[in-house]
Order: C-alpha cells, then sequence, then structure tokens
C-alpha cells in the first residue's frame, strides 16, 4: 500500500550508496524494534557499529523501564560505551529505524558519532533535518553525517501498524514515541 503520501514514490527507495552491510545492519535494527513491539512499546530499534562490528543494540522501553530516556537510541549508546568502554564513540554509525528526536540527537553528539542511517523520518519530532536540524548545528560542537529513508517503508509500517492497532483497541497518544 503506498498510503496517502503523493506523488507515488519510486518502488526502490533505497538510496544506490547503501552497502549490503548497512542494509543486514538496518534488517537487525528492524528486528530489535520488533523486540519493542512485543513488549507493548513504540517499535523503535538501534544499534551501533564499529569497524564492522556491533557494538551496541536497543530498543525502545520507557514504559516497561520507567524512564523517559529509554529510547532505542540511548540504550544502544549506553551499551556501546560499556563494549569500548569509552563514552566516546568515534568513527561509529548508528541505525535507528525512526529519525532520531531531541535528546538522542544531543546524545548522539555527546558520543561523537560520526554518522546516522536512519529508516523512516519522523516529520513532527524528527531532529536530524525533518522538525529540526541538530546534525550540523554550531552549538552542538560536532558534525553527524545524516542519511535517512533506508528501509524507510517498512520502518515506517512498524510505526503504522502499531498506532492502528493500539487505537482498535485503547487511546494511545502519538507523544509515547
Ligand atoms: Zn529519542
Amino acid at each position: 500500500m503506498q498510503g496517502s503520501l503523493s506523488p507515488p514514490k519510486p518502488k526502490n527507495k533505497i538510496p544506490m550508496f547503501h552497502t549490503e552491510t548497512e542494509m543486514a545492519l538496518m534488517q537487525r535494527a528492524i528486528e530489535l524494534a520488533l523486540k519493542a513491539q512485543a513488549a507493548g512499546e513504540v517499535p523503535v530499534g538501534a544499534l551501533i557499529a564499529l569497524n564492522g562490528e556491533v557494538i551496541g543494540e536497543g530498543w525502545n522501553r520507557p514504559i516497561l523501564a520507567h524512564d523517559p530516556t529509554a529510547h532505542a537510541e540511548i540504550e544502544a549508546l549506553r551499551e556501546a560505551g560499556r563494549q569500548v568502554q569509552n563514552y566516546r564513540l568515534v568513527g561509529a554509525t548508528l541505525f535507528v529505524t525512526l529519525e532520531p528526536c531531541v535528546m538522542c540527537m544531543g546524545a548522539i553528539s555527546h558520543a561523537r558519532i560520526q554518522r546516522v542511517i536512519y529508516g523512516a523520518p519522523d516529520p513532527k519530532r524528527g531532529a536530524a533535518g525533518s522538525a529540526l536540524q541538530l546534525a550540523d548545528a554550531d552549538f552542538l560542537n560536532h558534525r553527524v553525517e545524516v542519511t535517512g529513508g533506508l528501509y524507510g517503508e517498512a520502518c515506517s509500517n512498524l510505526l503504522l501498524d502499531f498506532f492502528r492497532a493500539r487505537r482498535s483497541t485503547s487511546s494511545v497518544r502519538s507523544s509515547e514515541i
């Protein structure tokens, strides 16, 4: 289904410059998003790769963790920091199924992440170019390369299906993301 967005999109939306490894890593991030979904959390997954190795994974779990900061990216950053015993993850790439929010872009900047590859854009709260651009904000003192849209439709459909299902059983605010 193409949805209500226009104009019609080409079938293959994956930019040509994504490598097979990057595609596989985003598929893994989607698997992590499904873990969040299985737990009743908004389905967002993230992982961090450094030198061809995954050093941190996470999925959205603020409700179960009683932690407003427990977004997928933050969870992955915490694990990666522990893994390499360094709060700075210079040269690392963060994969996430949804465009990061303000909080996560701040943390990504503190961690000195080199590159962010996200799936679905978040027009309302995305802070990597959609609602706000923090990837190259001067006051953050760190520039992050950002690429969006890798498996964007799949990532977006995860969220749409989740909220559609939730709406049919109970009321939910999209601000839970
Ligand atoms: Zn976030």
